[in-house]
């Protein structure tokens, strides 16, 4: 694996005068050093990009060339599976199950996604308005699109937005996280050796908090496709009230999951249990808060916890591994603080709610999983997003007061619910407050389905028809095809 990575910017790889350590969170490494860009490479990286929407042959190219650079991208990912599988295990800590068979391959397929329906989702739109008098409805590409990514899916989430981006015709300048780069790095190697042309693909890395301001409020970046926490995305909407650009927000979540008496207990447990521990709990749809049904209740209850104890953490390359590390230290000292509030609000700690003790662990990020009961609703783990392996789990009696719970958040992402009356599980759905409600399952991304959350989990939708729209603006040309006929035109000017 490469340890020195560079900036990726107009066709090419730039070293940086500032470098930066990447660590590997299982065990406090560094793996590798990383360019840290400056002002003038962001400048550089703009000027590529705008240059190449203005100027470079990318829009001009076929949709057919579109497509076949599209595909050589996501063939060059599986390509390098296993060597991004291990970069993004290693970078993250996620286990290594999950890279290998979710996060790469998924990278992978939503570029052939985008690359198979590019041409149909551009098609023009005719609108007859009357015999003479037509419309062409028209997608085009914004321009320059700022893709700012998060760390928990690094590869994952940049290709989302690269695959909509570059598919509807846009040149892109992205920032990952600065905590996790190397994966979208790697990308950019893939990207420069599938003979993409220059300056169309842009790649950054720095803190959010220098770089940030200066990307978003940037002239020549026409939209922003941002996905991460509260506090940076409300800090974006500020610099872009000052210059209006077109925005794509995916904030954070508070989801809950609720089981009903009838629900399949076993699927509901294991589902859940995945639903708040995948990923470490690093995840904007973990289910954080369970509502199980009182006939249910503390038959749930024993055999989560009862799971959840024996989950077994460790180095996320190692294939028993189930849950790996938190990303930081500061992310597990916000995780560990939420829980010590918990408790002296008065919430009961069921399993976990510590730093785990096993000397293999000591120098990693690692926290242990943790369910706690008896929340009350007031308390502030109840409400916000803790990132981390912590469940909330609570009694409801009635469906409504489940529904009620469920929405009482100021998020609006995902829920669950889980019961065998599908018709009445349907019925719920309609009454959740959430933009993707998954029934009997968890965490099912569909590239075909839009995804994107109501309320304080943001606006906008990555993936599917409306994912991919996003990434593109509406022109309307009307053509009159009469000669006299000009009603408005006569009227006004009295001829
Ligand atoms: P974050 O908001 O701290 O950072 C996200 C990105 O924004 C990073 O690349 C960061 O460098 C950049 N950034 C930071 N400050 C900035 C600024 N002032 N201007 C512009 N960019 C800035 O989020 P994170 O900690 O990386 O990720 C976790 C958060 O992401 C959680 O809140 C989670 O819910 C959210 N998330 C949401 C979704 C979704 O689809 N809704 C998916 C994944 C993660």
């Amino acid at each position: 694996m490469e340890t020195k990575y560079s900036l990726y910017y107009n066709g090419e790889f730039v070293q940086a005068k500032r470098r930066q350590e990447v660590i590997n969170p299982a065990n406090g490494e560094v793996i590798a050093e990383v360019a840290v860009a400056e002002k003038t490479d962001v400048e550089a990286a703009l000027l590529a990009a705008r240059t190449a929407f203005d100027k470079g042959p990318w829009r001009e190219i076929s949709l057919a060339q579109r497509k076949e650079f599209l595909l050589r991208i996501s063939q060059g990912i599986l390509d390098k599976a296993q060597e991004l599988a291990h970069i993004e295990t290693l970078n993250t800590g996620k286990p290594i199950k999950e890279t290998t068979f979710m996060d790469i391959p998924s990278a992978a397929k939503t570029f052939v996604y985008f690359a198979d329906n590019l041409e149909r989702l551009l098609k023009d739109e005719i609108i007859s308005i009357s015999e003479d008098i037509e419309s062409t409805l028209v997608r085009q590409p914004h321009g320059v699109a700022a893709l700012i990514v998060p760390w928990n899916y690094p590869l994952l989430i940049a290709s989302w937005k690269m695959a909509a981006a570059l598919a509807a015709g846009n040149t892109v300048v992205v920032k990952p996280s600065s905590l996790t780069p190397l994966s979208v790095l790697e990308l950019a190697k893939i990207i420069a050796e599938a003979g993409l042309p220059k300056g169309v693909v842009n790649v950054i890395n720095g803190s959010g908090a220098q770089l940030g301001e200066m990307l978003c409020t940037d002239r020549r970046v026409d939209m922003i496709s941002f996905t991460g926490s509260n506090d940076v995305g409300k800090q974006i909407l500020g610099y872009t009230a000052r210059h209006v650009k077109k925005l794509l927000m995916e904030l954070g979540g508070k989801s809950a999951a609720i089981v009903l008496d009838d629900a399949d207990l076993e699927l509901a447990v294991n589902g859940s249990l995945c639903s708040v521990f995948l990923n470490q709990g690093q995840m904007c749809t973990a289910m954080s808060r369970i509502l199980v049904q009182k006939g249910v209740f503390d038959a749930f209850v024993s055999d989560f916890v009862a799971k959840a104890k024996r989950i077994k953490l460790g180095n996320g390359l190692d294939y028993e591994t189930q849950m790996g590390p938190l990303i930081s230290e500061n992310q597990r000292k916000r995780v560990l603080s939420f829980v010590e509030k918990a408790r002296k609000e008065g919430a009961k700690v069921l399993c976990g709610g510590k730093i785990p003790g096993a000397p293999q662990l000591k120098k990693g990020f690692f926290f242990e999983p943790t369910v706690l009961a008896e929340v009350p609703s007031r308390a502030d783990i109840f409400n916000e997003e803790v990132f981390g392996p912590v469940v909330c789990i609570d009694e409801f009696t009635s469906p409504e007061e489940a529904v009620a719970l469920a929405n009482a958040t100021e998020f609006g992402l995902a829920q669950c619910i889980w019961s065998q009356d599908a018709e009445a599980a349907q019925g719920l759905a309609a009454k959740i407050h959430a933009g993707t409600v998954w029934i009997n399952t968890y965490g099912m991304f569909y590239d075909e389905l839009p995804y994107g959350g109501f309320k304080q989990s943001g606006f906008g939708k990555e993936l599917g028809r409306e994912g991919f729209l996003e990434y593109t603006r509406l022109q309307n040309v009307l053509a009159d095809h009469t000669a006299e006929t000009k009603p408005l035109v006569n009227y006004w000017y009295g001829f």
